[in-house]
């Protein structure tokens, strides 16, 4: 974990070619750090785009022609002194400046340590400065949309909203613990039962986050051979998979992202799981993976092929995430192909001519619809996997104190549930308990943002 109490400094424009470059300095010895490496005609001073030279602070060599703009605390981004130094993109000048800035007592910065800071330092809550990572990942019109409203507070706004009417049962609470008043218990056992029933309705109506953003996982699976890497292919237009005449070639996962319909998916080609006797211990282990993953992914893309014997019973997938298809429809199928279970509908195509892969493509969009990878509608909130823990312990804390208030009165511990439940909320919004939380949230961030 970092102090937040030095100076630190980054390149925040992405690394390679290009124009220019931009540096970040955040800190209170960056006016420190510009007088030792900053030579301008004009003073600098906040808000003002200077251009002068930049120097190494102990040679004085020149580093660059450089543009800086100052901006005096609060009013920057992380809300401490900061600095935006424009340099040319070529690598030994943008190296050079870090170098001169670190060399100077600058450190270099954690990623995702700028917004960090704005969090720390009461510029943007939580749940703000995971909307600013999702606007700038956004591959979805549903995922920018639902990172706008993040943007627009909507859920710091629930979340602040359920917190003040806790805050409110429990001074009552207090008041009646600690200055012996005269307070209606039913009132604050109205309060706290209307609270928890909030706390379990955000929970309960929410969409998941990492689904919104990351895809609907959707695994292919089937018999080696039967062309799932040539479908992963086709699907993605690219060759990502590698496609050979020798059975059980994919011993590894390939992920990747595909968008139909407006939905991302998370598409993944593993082993053949029908595979029997996989002697190499390679391959029993890209076997058991891919076994796994067929557990955990959302949708399963079963693929069989019509040039072998009819399979004897359907796939071994849960029927509510299978999506069945028999392949390479353009050549002569197996006399008699068809599963045994006559009733089992599957899909015809062929990866390798392309037929029938956009019927396959609309069930995956239209099954993808049925599980709520949709655009959520106004007023349905998604969650991330923590947001909706904290909520979930929030609600448990104030069932806790509604059962301890009609069992007995308001006492100590009634009011202990209700500050817990209070801080469980506080932490989404990231008002305590951020540095807890720094490898979870910021460390995903790239570095100078
Ligand atoms: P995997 O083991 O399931 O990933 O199968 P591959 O994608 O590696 O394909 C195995 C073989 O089947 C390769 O030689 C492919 O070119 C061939 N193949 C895949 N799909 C089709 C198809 O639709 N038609 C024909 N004729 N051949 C296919």
């Amino acid at each position: 974990m970092f102090r937040a109490d030095d100076t630190i400094a980054a390149l925040a424009s992405p690394p390679g070619r290009g124009a220019l470059a931009l540096l970040r300095v955040s800190g209170p010895a960056t006016r420190d750090l510009l007088a030792a490496l900053f030579r301008a005609p004009a003073a600098v001073e906040p808000r003002r785009a200077r251009l002068g030279e930049l120097v190494h602070p102990h040679s004085g060599e020149v580093l660059d022609r450089a543009v800086v703009v100052f901006y005096e605390e609060p009013h920057s981004y992380t809300g401490e002194d900061l600095a935006e130094i424009t340099v040319h993109a070529g690598p030994a000048v943008v190296e050079g400046a870090l170098e001169a800035l670190c060399d100077a007592g600058a450190r270099p910065a954690e990623p995702g340590e700028f917004t960090w800071r704005a969090v720390a330092n009461g510029k943007l809550d939580l749940t703000e400065a995971q909307a600013v990572a999702d606007l700038a990942e956004a591959r979805t019109a549903a995922a920018r949309g639902e990172a706008l409203r993040r943007l627009g507070g909507e859920l710091s706004h629930r979340v602040n909203g359920l917190r003040e009417r806790i805050v409110a049962a429990r001074a009552l609470a207090e008041a009646s613990l600690e200055f012996q008043r005269e307070v209606d218990v039913e009132e604050v056992l109205a309060s706290t039962a209307a609270a928890e029933r909030s706390a379990r309705k955000l929970v309960a109506s929410s969409r998941d986050r990492e689904t919104l953003h990351r895809g609907l996982t959707v695994a292919l699976a089937g018999p080696r051979n039967a062309g799932k890497s040539t479908l992963f292919n086709r699907l993605l237009g690219e060759d990502r998979a590698i496609v050979t005449p020798h059975p059980g070639t994919t011993t590894d996962r390939l992920e990747a992202p595909y968008l139909a319909g407006g939905f991302l998916f998370r598409l993944s080609d593993g082993a053949g799981l029908t595979a029997r006797g996989g002697r190499g211990a390679v391959e029993r282990e890209g076997i058991r993976r891919a076994r796994a993953y067929l557990e955990e992914a959302a949708l399963v893309i079963w693929l069989d092929d019509l040039t072998s014997p009819p399979p004897a019973e359907a796939p071994p997938v849960a029927p509510e995430k299978l999506i069945w298809a028999a392949n390479k429809a353009d050549l002569a199928s197996h006399a008699g192909w068809g599963p045994a279970d006559k009733s089992a509908r599957f899909l015809r195509l062929s990866a390798l001519t392309g037929e029938g892969v956009e019927v396959l493509t609309s069930a995956l969009v239209s099954r993808a619809r049925k599980a709520g990878g949709a655009a959520p509608e106004e007023g349905t909130l998604t969650l991330s996997a923590r947001e909706r823990r904290l909520l979930e312990e929030a609600g448990e804390g104030l069932a806790r104190a509604r059962d301890l208030i009609r069992a007995r009165g308001i006492e100590e511990l009634a009011a202990e549930e209700l500050r817990l439940a209070a801080e469980a909320l506080a932490k989404i919004v990231g008002e305590i308990g951020i540095e807890e939380i720094y490898g979870e949230i910021f460390s995903r961030f790239c570095i100078g943002k």
